[in-house]
């Protein structure tokens, strides 16, 4: 083992009993090189961060501008920092609805901490509704209204006042009433194995939070930022929620998260008490330039354009091979599931050792994820399907 292996095992805290370990030096456009010179295939993407694709000149030359004028200078909130209000102003445009107005903060589930103290604070109810299989984030808040009671168990007790839900059924949602203060949703489920729900669903959900005055909170940290062929997941529905959840990509490779609400919402964390919601690092600088950066050249590039059609091609050339029972998603947001779902593990392996790196669900055995980064070309993901043809072959034959 090398010594940067072991001083890895030894000294980085491990998340699973066989962590894959594998060492990565240098990362341009959807490849990941390893220190033998290993060019692999990316098409995990950071778990949906990297939409730009690694090593975006234009989103370097961004980060070395921002650099060179001020790194950290004063907590999120009090002091106008260009890079912050020029990444606001953008994600204003693009956000459903009448969300207009940001509070940066460092993560996803950073993000999701603030919006369920929004959803408190903005109608002085108590109650926060969830659903079963939902995933948003590690913190306690957040796993507090996490669908998989497998992940709480250990943590208890969590959050009270959390209702869990189906999701995509329609009858239940009449639980939803005037206790509570927010409803929190992926709208479509990711760790649950890329769950898209049925078209009439979602707009049930908005139209029932209308009814009784909850708030409706969309995470899109995984779906945002152009992932699924449109710049919200919302879109594919027509649903315009109350606020919106944005991490993962919208840093373009730094760290960054956002909750984007309604002016007259964001307006209540002023008062009683000021500064009841800050943070130190939350919208870093140099993550906003490198996040704005990374809005335009999606824009400019066309990329969610592109992450429609690969993801189209992706999905239907993937269906096609045997040993695949059913590919979900939407644009290039990919669940894959296998018929027979012991396999998943040696499939994983041996992409990997054909040089494509593919992952799994965190709930969803018998799925494996394809996101690769929305500048993916057809020739890749001609090149992904055959290494995944190969490695569904001899899995079967294992
Ligand atoms: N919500 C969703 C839907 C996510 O997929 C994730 C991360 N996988 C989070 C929240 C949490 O984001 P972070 O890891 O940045 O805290």
């Amino acid at each position: 083992m090398s010594d940067l292996s072991a001083d890895f095992h030894r000294y980085l805290c491990p998340t699973s009993a066989e962590p894959l370990g594998l060492i990565i030096e240098r990362a341009e456009g959807c490849f990941l090189r390893t220190p033998e010179g290993r060019n692999i295939l990316d098409f995990v993407s950071g778990i949906a961060v990297s939409n730009v694709g690694h090593g975006c000149p234009e989103i370097l030359r961004a980060i070395t501008a921002q650099v060179e004028r001020h790194l950290h200078i004063m907590v999120y909130g009090e002091i106008v920092q260009e890079a912050q209000v020029a990444l606001a102003k953008h994600l204003a445009e693009i956000a459903p609805g009448d969300c207009s107005m940001t509070f940066l903060s460092n993560s996803g589930a950073e993000a999701i901490e603030g919006a369920l103290k929004l959803c408190r604070k903005a109608t002085g109810r108590a109650r926060i509704v969830a659903f079963e299989g939902a995933y948003h984030g590690d913190t306690l808040g957040a796993l507090s209204i996490a669908g998989e009671p497998r992940y709480q168990k250990p943590f208890a007790p969590l959050l009270p006042d959390v209702d869990l839900l189906p999701f995509d059924m329609l009858d239940p949602l009449r639980a939803i009433d005037e206790r509570v203060a927010g409803v929190v949703i992926e709208p479509i489920q990711g760790e649950a194995g890329i769950r898209i729900p049925s078209s009439e669903f979602l707009p049930a959900l908005a139209t029932r939070c209308g009814e009784v005055g909850a708030l409706l909170v969309l995470d899109e940290v995984q779906t945002g930022i152009g992932r699924t062929g449109r710049w919200f997941a919302c879109e594919h529905w027509d649903v315009v929620p109350d606020c919106v959840v944005v991490a993962k990509a919208v840093g373009g490779g730094l760290p960054l998260g956002a909750f984007i609400a309604r002016p007259e919402l964001m307006r209540t964390f002023a008062a009683d008490p000021p500064f009841a919601h800050v943070t130190t690092f939350g919208g870093h600088p140099v993550s906003c330039a490198a996040g704005l950066a990374a809005l335009r050249f999606i824009h400019e590039r066309g990329l969610i354009a592109n992450a429609e059609t690969m993801g189209r091609y992706l999905g239907s050339a993937i269906s096609d091979l045997a040993g695949v029972k059913e590919v979900r998603g939407l644009g290039l947001l990919l669940g894959v599931v296998l018929e027979e779902p012991s396999l998943t593990q040696a499939v994983l392996e041996l992409a990997l050792e054909r040089d494509l790196l593919v992952g799994g669900f965190l709930y969803a055995e018998g799925v494996i994820r394809i996101a690769p980064p929305l500048v993916v070309s057809r020739d890749l993901c001609d090149r992904a399907i055959e290494i995944l043809a190969e490695s569904l072959k001899w899995a079967r034959r294992r």
